[in-house]
């Protein structure tokens, strides 16, 4: 994960308006749930649970593993003052109050915390927690690029939509979630 020949890039830092900070303590503050027993059952993470799935009783797995992303999600809330954006496929990925992407892969590949260093990696954080927590001020606190012009793939809504019969979206693969491309990014101008 760290490179050792270069410095590590710093986090991207987001500025939050005070009024979306609200709304997201508020959110928070509302769904916190009362801490789960079992605080020193290990946590299992997808990983683990594919490699050795056969050897599991699925029900008690499940919700073992569920119980384990509660007390992560109290842990980091509490610790980084972190607003949970999306609980993943992947990490579990937070706003913090400072403004930082907080990516927690502990409940995905056991691997730990990290705060996210590139707008292509920060911005869909955004882009996907406006959408799960309803919370559009969210897309506000992405910048604008420079010299940049509306992403030909998405349009700038920020989603690709694929499939027929179901509509799936993902965040725009080109854009990385901005809406637009910086000059020769852009397929097709
Ligand atoms: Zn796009």
């Amino acid at each position: 994960m760290s490179d050792s020949e270069s410095t590590p890039l710093p986090p991207i830092v987001f500025l939050i308006p005070e009024a979306t900070l609200e709304q997201l303590r508020a959110r928070r503050d509302q769904r916190r749930s009362p801490p789960p027993t079992g605080g020193n059952d290990p946590i299992l993470n997808t990983v683990e649970l594919a490699v050795n799935a056969g050897q599991y009783d699925i029900a008690k797995t499940a919700r073992l593993f569920c119980d384990g992303m509660d007390r992560l999600q109290i842990e980091v809330e509490d610790k980084y003052d972190a607003f949970l954006l999306d609980p993943g496929m992947g990490p579990m990925t937070y706003l913090t109050a400072d403004g930082r992407i907080l990516s927690d892969y502990r409940i995905w590949d056991g691997e730990g915390i990290q705060f996210e260093t590139t707008l292509e990696r920060a911005v869909p954080a955004l882009v996907v927690g406006a959408k799960n927590t309803g919370i559009q001020s969210l897309l506000e606190l992405i910048p604008s690029l420079p010299n940049s012009t509306i992403c030909n793939t998405c349009h700038g809504s920020r989603w690709f939509r694929f499939g027929t019969r179901e509509t799936r979206e993902i965040v725009c693969p080109t854009c990385s979630g901005l809406g637009q491309c910086m000059p020769g990014k852009n397929p097709n101008t």
